[in-house]
């Protein structure tokens, strides 16, 4: 099925500029850093340019809030045992769309279609306070082979400048 002119054939089309200009570099699966980053999915965190990193560096990981949900770990677990990644980078953001939600959204969720979502929110109203709680949740993960090098940012929208996260 195709809908012409929609913002997925735009997407499409741009692959097919990408393609012609692409060369394999041949790389393997290995992020070459051995980090993984795990950040909101916010449309404003370019999060290779923030950070200066290239194709083949890293693992990325993200969702709305950047939380470290289950899946995330899921995500973490097969980055580390099976990719090789040793370093946790999680980066939230000010001003992010999860700071004027609450768990009622999901409430409200259940009463319109019938249904209580599995998930939780993960809505929060203090993000360092929830960069606390997510470098926490991957440094007591049972799963994980390195939770020593876990740091956490906060990524300003209106600066590009990332903060640091004392975790206590
Ligand atoms: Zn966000």
């Amino acid at each position: 099925m195709s809908h012409r002119g929609s913002v997925t054939d735009r997407l499409v089309d741009a692959n097919e500029r990408y393609a012609a200009a692409f060369a394999d570099p041949g790389m393997d699966a290995r992020p070459v850093l051995r980090v993984a980053v795990v950040a909101c999915m916010d449309a404003r965190l370019d999060l290779h340019d923030a950070l200066g990193l290239e194709l083949g560096d890293c693992h990325t990981i993200r969702n709305a809030g950047g939380v470290v949900t289950d899946d995330v770990i899921r995500s973490l677990t097969i980055s580390q045992r099976a990719l090789g990644t040793r370093s946790v980078v999680l980066i939230h953001h000010t001003n992010c769309g999860l700071e004027s939600l609450t768990e009622e959204f999901r409430h409200d969720l259940e009463m319109e279609v019938g249904q209580r979502p599995a998930w939780a929110v993960e809505a929060f109203r203090d993000v360092e306070q929830d960069v606390r709680q997510s470098m926490q949740r991957v440094r007591t993960s049972p799963f994980l082979l390195h939770a020593d090098d876990v740091r956490g940012f906060v990524f300003d929208v209106k600066t590009g400048l990332l903060r640091e996260i004392d975790p206590t």
